[in-house]
C-alpha cells in the first residue's frame, strides 16, 4: 500500500500555516455539541432582526390601517387571522432556520484518531479542509462566515444569519414560502384597500390622516412586491436544487455529481424529513430521518486498507487530500 498526494482544486485554498497538525485539535466533546447554534455575525444579525421589522411593519399597516378602522368585520377577521398565521409560521420558520445546525463537520476532526477510525478503503479519497482542520464529507464545503465546513452547503444567507445546509434547508424553504405568501396577501388587501376607499370618504376608511394613509400603504406595497419577487425565486430555486439534488455551489461550480442523485419527490422527502404529510408545512417538525454524521467518510474496510501512523501524519502535515492506494 502506499500513499499519494492528490491535487484536487474543489474549494480548498493551500496555505501552509493552516496545514500544521498541530493546528488541529480534537473534535469537541459531547457536552459542547449540545448547545444552540447562532452565528455571530454582525451583519447576518443586522439583517435578521430587519427582516423581523420588515414583518412587523407590514403587520401593522395590514392591521392597524386596514382591518381594524374596516367596517366589514368577517372581512377584517378572515384576513387578519389569515395573515397573522402566515407572519407566525414565517417568523417561525425563520427562527429554526438560523437557530438550527445547517450540517456543520466537527471542528478540528483531522486528527490522528479520526482518520484511523475512518477505515480507508483502498482508492478512497479524503479532504481536508486547511481552514477549520477537518476532514470533509463529500458535498461539504466551508463557509467564512460560518468559520466550518456545512454538509450540503447551499448558500450563507445573511436574512437568517446562517448557512442553507443539510439540516435547514426545509426551514428555509419555508421561511421563503410563508413570506411569498404573506407579500402576495398583503399586496391584494392593499389592492382592495385602495378600490374601497377611492368610492367612500378617505375619514371613513383609516384612522390615521389621509396623507399618512397612504404613505404607509405606498410604502407596504413597496416592501410587498420586492419580497413577493425575492422570496418566490428563492423558493422556486431552491425546490429546484432539492428536486435536482444540486446545491447551489455545486451548480456554480458546474460540479460533476460523484455523488448518487435522489431527484425529484425523493429529493423533497429526503429535504422535508420523511412522506408527504402536513408536517413539511410546519417549521416546528423536525427532520428525524437523517443519515448519521460521517457516514459518507466512515466507511468499512478491511483491516489492510488502513494508513500506517506515518502516512497519517504525512497526510496531515502536507497535503488537503490523500488518495490509499494498492502497491
Ligand atoms: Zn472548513
Ligand atoms: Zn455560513
Amino acid at each position: 500500500m502506499m500513499i499519494t498526494p492528490v491535487h484536487r482544486s474543489r474549494d480548498i485554498e493551500r496555505k501552509p500555516e493552516y496545514l500544521q497538525p498541530d493546528k488541529c485539535v480534537p473534535p469537541p466533546s459531547r457536552s459542547s455539541l449540545g448547545t444552540m447554534w447562532f452565528i455571530r455575525d454582525g451583519c447576518g444579525i443586522a439583517c435578521a432582526v430587519v427582516t423581523w421589522m420588515l414583518v412587523f411593519y407590514a403587520d401593522f399597516v395590514v392591521l392597524l390601517v386596514m382591518l381594524v378602522p374596516s367596517r366589514d368585520y368577517v372581512y377584517s377577521v378572515i384576513n387578519g387571522t389569515l395573515f397573522n398565521t402566515l407572519a407566525f409560521l414565517a417568523l417561525a420558520s425563520h427562527f429554526r432556520a438560523m437557530l438550527t445546525d445547517p450540517g456543520a463537520v466537527p471542528k478540528g476532526n483531522a486528527t490522528k484518531e479520526f482518520i484511523e477510525s475512518l477505515q480507508l478503503k483502498p482508492g478512497q479519497v479524503v479532504y481536508k479542509c486547511p481552514k477549520c482542520c477537518s476532514i470533509k464529507p463529500d458535498r461539504a464545503h466551508h463557509c467564512s462566515v460560518c468559520k466550518r465546513c456545512i454538509r450540503k452547503m447551499d448558500h450563507h444567507c445573511p436574512w437568517v444569519n446562517n448557512c442553507v445546509g443539510e439540516n435547514n434547508q426545509k426551514y428555509f424553504v419555508l421561511f421563503t414560502m410563508y413570506i411569498a405568501l404573506i407579500s402576495l396577501h398583503a399586496l391584494i388587501m392593499v389592492g382592495f384597500h385602495f378600490l374601497y376607499c377611492f368610492e367612500e370618504d378617505w375619514t371613513k376608511c383609516s384612522s390615521f390622516s389621509p396623507p399618512t394613509t397612504v404613505i404607509l400603504l405606498i410604502l407596504l406595497c413597496f416592501e410587498a412586491l420586492l419580497f413577493l419577487i425575492f422570496t418566490s425565486v428563492m423558493f422556486g430555486t431552491q425546490v429546484h436544487s432539492i428536486c435536482t439534488d444540486e446545491t447551489g455551489i455545486e451548480r456554480l461550480k458546474n460540479q460533476k455529481p460523484t455523488w448518487e442523485k435522489i431527484s425529484g419527490w425523493e429529493g423533497m422527502k429526503v429535504a422535508f424529513g420523511g412522506a408527504f404529510s402536513l408536517g413539511w408545512f410546519s417549521p416546528f417538525s423536525n427532520l428525524d430521518c437523517k443519515k448519521p454524521p460521517s457516514a459518507e467518510v466512515a466507511a468499512a474496510a478491511p483491516a489492510s486498507a488502513i494508513m500506517t501512523q506515518e502516512e497519517i501524519e504525512q497526510f496531515l502535515a502536507q497535503d488537503v487530500a490523500v488518495q490509499v492506494l494498492h502497491e
